[in-house]
């Protein structure tokens, strides 16, 4: 019998099962390593579209930054510190503005002061390099692996086991999949892209659409910089052993779990590499390619609230392509709203009823 039970080991259920475990909960997170989380390109910058979501990034590196303070960055998986995004003048005024309101330190650089500080990076005249510092990229299945040490050192049971069926009551009871069952006051699902078809078997409809998103590495010549492409769209980081991770903004849409984490579009890959050699010198090779499922509300922003009719069953979703670094700051704000320290009133903007003219 435990105080919480977290469902789900990407990164939403690690970080709230950690946090919940440092405010000294008893706590069992369930599920197993195959997750959206360590499949994804393994990117966490504070270069992005809408402040509150720099705001989550910003609280999550600061997180990241002392979970990891006494190990080495190769245990972690951090391949690399800083990230640069190239734009058009336009889109890099509205950038800085963004960046400026959220108080994020970072410089601008105009075509001529970037090719010294990157000479691996084919810029034209007209583009501006916009460079955050403090943001880090990660060999994203090898800092799960990392959250999943620190989780069980904190004192998290692990039970690798997917829950089949939960059956609410005063205590609620989670039946697994192979074996047993597993109870606890509180449930927390982080179940990812699972979600959708998880609530609905409880009757209960979330307004996401799936959708599978592809990553490949490829071996190259360069050390290199973490960056965004924005001209023509596409995202790369340093991988281990001279590799390159990222991808186009490709997806399509995944309705059927089978089809997470199937293999990507040939074409999908031809138009990625072809994206890579617009910014890179050198030889570039193809190594590997995979693909995830992201999750996506309809105006964006995540869904995190309590299970209607249910008041300690929580549930967050819709983490969509930018999980990974929002995800550690949403999961221990879950920890905080579902332990009782924050109000659920204080993340209106992230509850389901915001988007109840759609269902
Ligand atoms: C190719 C690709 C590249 C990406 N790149 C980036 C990036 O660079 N930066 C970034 O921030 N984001 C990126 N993302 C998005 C990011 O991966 C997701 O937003 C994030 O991982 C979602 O985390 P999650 O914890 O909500 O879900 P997940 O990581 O999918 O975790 C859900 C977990 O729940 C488990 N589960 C489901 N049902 C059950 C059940 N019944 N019982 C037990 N366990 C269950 C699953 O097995 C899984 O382990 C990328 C995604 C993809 C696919």
């Amino acid at each position: 019998m435990y105080e919480f039970a977290v469902v789900g080991m990407g990164i939403a259920g690690l970080s709230t099962a950690i946090r919940l475990r440092e405010n000294g909960y008893d706590v069992v997170l369930l599920g197993d390593e195959k997750s959206a989380s360590a499949s994804c390109a393994g990117i966490i910058t504070l270069q992005l579209e809408d402040v509150k979501d720099i705001l989550l990034v910003k609280e999550s590196i600061k997180i990241i930054n002392d979970l990891i303070k006494d190990y080495s960055i190769d245990e972690v998986g951090v391949t690399c510190r800083g990230f640069i995004s190239i734009e058009d003048s336009m889109e890099a005024q509205e950038s800085a503005e963004l960046l400026k309101k959220a108080d994020v330190v970072f410089k601008q650089f105009d075509a001529k002061d970037a090719s010294p500080n990157w000479p691996w990076l084919k810029i034209s005249e007209d583009e501006i390099v916009t460079y955050t510092m403090d943001d880090l990229s990660v060999e994203a299945d090898q800092f799960i692996k990392f959250l999943i040490k620190i989780a069980r050192e904190k004192g998290v049971d692990l039970e690798r086991d997917w829950v089949k069926e939960i059956v609410f009551g005063e205590r609620h009871k989670l039946l697994l999949q192979r074996i047993g069952e597993v109870e606890a006051d509180v449930v927390i699902l982080c179940l990812g892209a699972w979600t959708r078809d998880f609530l609905s078997k409880n009757g209960i409809v979330i307004p996401v659409i799936i959708l599978c998103a592809p990553a490949y590495r490829f071996k190259i010549d360069e050390e290199i910089m973490a960056f965004s492409d924005e001209v023509y769209e596409s995202y790369w980081r340093p991988g281990v052993n001279r590799t390159i991770v990222g991808g186009g903004y490709h997806a399509e849409i995944a309705n059927d779990p089978s089809l997470f984490f199937q293999k990507p579009h040939l074409r999908f890959r031809n138009d990625a590499e072809k994206l890579l050699r617009l910014r890179l010198n050198g030889k570039i090779e193809f190594i590997e390619e995979w693909s995830g499922p992201i999750s996506i509300t309809p105006d964006l922003d995540p869904i995190l609230d309590n299970l209607p009719g249910y008041e300690n069953v929580f549930f967050l979703d819709g983490l969509r392509g930018y999980g990974l670094m929002r995800g550690v700051a949403l999961g221990y704000l879950l920890a905080d709203i579902a332990s009782g320290r924050k109000d659920l009133d204080s993340v209106e903007g992230y509850r389901l009823s915001r988007l109840s003219n759609l269902f």
